[in-house]
């Protein structure tokens, strides 16, 4: 489902990303970890353009996008609506309710009809939990329902792969198991997603493979059972010993 060459990005003199390689397949969860600055935010920014790669290639379910070249605009929005995109912050928009969150992409995106975005919202809001909160506005919902209002929003946009920055850093402790509930549920029903989070826990539940990142490079991948039971990489070993 992903494909990904010898990914690049620097911010003026500063490189984050120093050529990561990695192949996600369709249905996979894939959790990447590392320490603070290590890249992982911009790495999941680069995957769908939200940093535009310095170089490298990028590949998710049949389009490409080879920052060695140019690439165009279109290519580009094409290419971003493969992907949906939770961050840690919620950015729902304060003035709609929780349907009209959702609903807002499918009618001005891709145009659907109101009706229909309505019938889709509404389904996608019950089955994250919010079946009985489609009328709140986001003051009148906690983190953790803000949260999966956002989820149910970017996949109202139907995309191929779900990316998560961190969805759980800003909630309350409390707060933090009905989101990554949220997320399991998605992955057991196939979804192909690449999650930065700090829950050690649900990486080792919920996660196929688990990346540590560090200096911009990934330093080690495998299974959760390896990487937190028997890590090959000093680095890694290290790190972990910090965190656990
Ligand atoms: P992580 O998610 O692992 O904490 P980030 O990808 O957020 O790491 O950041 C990696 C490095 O890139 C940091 O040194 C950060 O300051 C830098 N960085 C991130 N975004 C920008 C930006 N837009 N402009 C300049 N530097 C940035």
């Amino acid at each position: 489902m992903i494909k990904i060459n010898n990914l690049h990005k620097s911010f003026d003199q500063l490189q984050v990303l120093k050529g990561m390689d990695l192949e996600i397949e369709k249905g996979k969860v894939v959790v990447v970890i590392g320490p603070s600055g290590s890249g992982k935010t911009t790495f999941l920014r680069c995957l769908n353009v939200l940093e535009t790669p310095t170089s490298g290639r990028v590949e998710i379910d049949g389009q490409s996008l080879d920052f060695n070249e140019r690439v165009t605009k279109k290519n580009v929005t094409s290419f971003r609506r493969l992907t949906g995109m939770v961050f840690q912050s919620y950015n729902l928009f304060p003035h709609m309710t929780a349907l009209e969150n959702v609903m807002e992409g499918p009618v001005m995106v891709k145009g659907m009809s109101k009706s229909e975005a309505r019938a889709k919202a509404e389904s996608l809001l019950k089955k994250v939990g919010l079946g009985d909160k489609v009328d709140d506005y986001p003051f009148q919902l906690s983190g953790g329902q803000q949260q999966r209002v956002g989820i149910a929003r970017a996949m109202a946009m139907e995309p191929k792969v779900m990316l998560f920055d961190e969805p759980t850093s800003a909630l309350d402790p409390e707060l933090v198991g009905e989101v990554l509930k949220t997320m399991k549920d998605l992955a057991q029903e196939g979804m192909t997603m690449v999650v930065v989070t700090h829950e050690m826990r649900f990486a080792k539940e919920v996660a196929d493979e688990v990346i540590f990142m560090d200096g911009g490079v990934i330093v080690e991948r495998g299974v959760p059972e390896q990487i937190f039971d028997a890590p090959k990489e000093e680095r890694t070993r290290r790190f972990l010993n910090k965190i656990q």
